[in-house]
């Protein structure tokens, strides 16, 4: 393995200035990005990735990626939309990493299905482009039998969203399929001066791994309809937000669910049942 350049002089080599556009805020201390791998694949309890294939979605100059080829991936791909940080990808495969697989391109369009089929076993990794992170999120667990983790950094308000339980303000569509799909663990939160440039707000990594049932696509599918209604109007009792469905009362009567409560006031659970039987 040859030595690498420090991410900074990466970072310099290459005149990688971050653009806000690409949602671009950089983690430059190895220190930190081995923490991040380090952590999670301890509340994985595996010592290594060296079964499994992992994807990184936007590596950038490449922190996260280091600290996951440190743990020997069978093989890792990465996807990148920025050029410049292609480059550096080549040249860290010529440094030594042979398994690296780069794909320049848009995450929101990588088929993820097809790219599993080649491990049995995936994970996911990324501090994750703000500005596509939801759409990615819910791309993932809809499709979560091909994971067995994800570990990803969201800004924080997005992390409490999905982690936020009911009859809290934080409580909506994502906490719910988010929830039905996963376990979720807080790993860390970083202070904004982890990153170049510094975000305005904090970030948190959470590690999301399927639970063991999990609902078929066509009932989730149902699940983010119903949310959509009922968190649309989240002032408005679910019988008048749920108005939609005919079978509302007798359905809610049979399920022991009160029509007067409000969408952050049902479980994750609730939402299941209510998607079962409507
Ligand atoms: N992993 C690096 C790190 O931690 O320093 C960079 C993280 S930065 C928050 C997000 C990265 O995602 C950037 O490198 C950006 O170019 C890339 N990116 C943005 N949108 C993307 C997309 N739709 N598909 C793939 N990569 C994307």
């Amino acid at each position: 393995m040859e030595k690498l350049p420090t991410l900074r002089e990466t970072v310099e080599q290459y005149g990688l200035l971050a653009k806000k556009s690409l949602g671009q805020n950089f983690l430059l201390d190895i220190n930190i990005t081995q923490k991040i791998i380090r952590s999670s694949l301890a509340a994985q309890q595996k010592a290594d990735f060296s079964d499994s294939q992992v994807f990184e979605v936007g590596p950038g100059p490449g922190g996260l990626t280091r600290a996951v080829l440190a743990a020997n991936p069978a093989t890792m791909t990465v996807i990148e939309m920025d050029k410049r940080c292609i480059q550096i990808m080549e040249d860290l495969r010529q440094a030594g990493y042979a398994q690296l697989n780069i794909v320049e391109g848009d995450a929101l369009k990588f088929d993820f299905a097809s790219a599993a089929q080649t491990s049995p076993h995936n994970h996911v990794v990324s501090n994750l482009p703000y500005n596509v992170s939801v759409p990615l999120l819910l791309g993932w667990l809809k499709q979560i039998s091909l994971f067995e983790s994800l570990t990803l950094m969201f800004q924080k308000e997005v992390a409490e969203r999905i982690t936020a339980e009911p009859d809290h303000k934080n409580y909506g569509r994502l906490s719910v399929v988010a929830q039905l799909t996963c376990h979720i663990k807080t790993l860390m939160n970083l202070n904004p001066n982890c990153f170049v440039p510094a975000p305005k707000i904090w970030s948190t990594v959470l590690l999301f791994r399927p639970l063991d049932v999990i609902p078929t696509t066509e009932i989730l599918q149902k699940v983010e309809k119903i949310t959509e209604l009922a968190f649309g109007q989240r002032r408005k009792m679910l019988r008048q937000s749920l108005k939609a469905y005919d079978n509302l009362d007798a359905v809610c009567q049979k399920l022991g669910i009160e029509t007067t409560l409000r969408a952050e006031n049902l479980t994750p659970q609730q939402y299941l049942l209510l998607a079962q039987n409507l």
